[in-house]
């Protein structure tokens, strides 16, 4: 058992001062005042002077520390993922680009053999397929000799090599096929996202009708907001049934973006995603295309944080629910995930009152 004493807690949608967090095999046994903990014979850690908030959770990740999940090793896998967590991210739903079937089979794999390491990892809870049945047009960095129509058998392909580990698909609404598509997505539990996409509003808004309710980092590779045709991102924003995904990095999202975004969208369905790629924790500046576009991005999930608290002047209390709560709400997790309660997995991150990560713990063993 360990007792983290003396913090400051976002649980993460109320705050509690002068609080403590008890953990007992993996799990929070009991998170409130101090005042109220029983005296027990367990490590003690006095945090004074630091907060303790839910463990992030990263729905769009590519890579990290020259690593890529499409490098299709376990140690790729293993170099991504430990980058992210030492930064805060307990949990994660790796992301595999668009590329030749055999690829994504080869990745698919590689992140199945995680199940049975023994490090200190983040969670694992599920793949993102982004593509490969998406627009050319708007394919964005994903190489569009690997843009396909859609294909139930290939998808079949995907499904089975994950053992039913496949939690999201970014697919286009407009594209041929996108109907059955939508369809054999819901029929296998996975959430259909749109993105890298060109639909008109009129399109992505029948995408929405048959079942799409989340959209691939907002603005970025699809059709904008534009006053004659408001477009998928009009679609996305308008919709509160849907979710979206924000890269808030301030290159993908200029910072006025993403306030207009928590003027119009419920808080409770913006969901602040890294879209990282091997740049992550080498650099702040993300990698280009040779043509120039925008290939992921460099940043972790606590730059994410920082930024939208500093953009937008909100609260934590309305912000962190952004890399925390929302996420595992958009997975079906939240009785266990993103959240400081009793009962929940012990997924923390300790932060400083400037909000750098301090400590790590994934389902209470110490990460960082
Ligand atoms: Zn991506």
């Amino acid at each position: 058992m360990i007792l983290i004493k003396n913090v400051e807690i976002y649980t993460p949608t109320k705050r509690i001062s002068n609080g403590a967090i008890l953990i007992k095999n993996g799990r929070i046994a009991y998170a409130g005042p101090l005042a109220s903990i029983p005296s027990l014979t367990v490590e003690v850690l006095d945090f004074k002077g630091y907060i303790a908030v839910p463990g992030f959770i990263d729905i769009h990740l590519h890579g990290g520390a020259g690593s890529d999940f499409m490098d299709g090793t376990e140690e790729a896998c293993l170099r991504v993922l430990k980058t992210h967590m030492k930064k805060g991210t307990t949990a994660a739903v790796p992301t595999l680009m668009t590329a030749a079937p055999e690829a994504i089979v080869k990745a698919i794999q590689a992140v199945n053999k995680l199940k049975t390491a023994k490090d200190v990892l983040p969670a694992i809870l599920g793949l993102h397929l982004e593509g490969p049945f998406i627009a050319r047009e708007k394919r964005g960095a994903q190489p569009e000799s690997h843009v396909r129509p859609f294909s139930a058998q290939e998808l079949g392909r995907y499904v089975k090599a994950a053992g039913d580990g496949i939690k999201i698909m970014t697919l286009a609404p407009e594209i041929l096929g996108a109907g059955p598509l939508i369809r054999d997505l819901k029929r296998r539990r996975i959430i259909p996202s749109a993105g890298h996409s060109n639909a008109s509003y009129v399109e992505a808004a029948a995408g929405i009708r048959a079942g799409i309710r989340h959209g691939t980092h907002l603005f970025n590779a699809m059709s904008g907001l534009f006053h004659r045709d408001p477009g998928l991102a009009g679609a996305l924003l308008l919709d509160d049934r849907v979710t979206v995904e924000l890269i808030a990095d301030g290159i993908h999202l200029h910072p006025a973006m993403a306030v207009l975004v928590t003027k119009i969208k419920p808080l409770g369905k913006i969901i602040l995603v890294t879209d990282a790629t091997k740049q992550a924790g080498r650099s702040r500046a993300p990698l280009r295309t040779r043509d120039g576009r925008l290939f992921g991005s460099a940043i972790t999930l606590d730059i994410a944080l920082r930024n939208m608290l500093r953009w937008t002047g909100r609260p934590m209390t309305e912000i962190l629910p952004m890399l925390t709560l929302n996420p595992a709400r958009l997975l079906g997790l939240a009785a266990v995930k993103g959240r400081i309660a009793k009962g929940a997995d012990a997924d923390l991150v300790i932060l400083d009152k400037k909000l750098a990560v301090k400590h790590v713990f994934v389902r209470g063993e110490k990460g960082s």
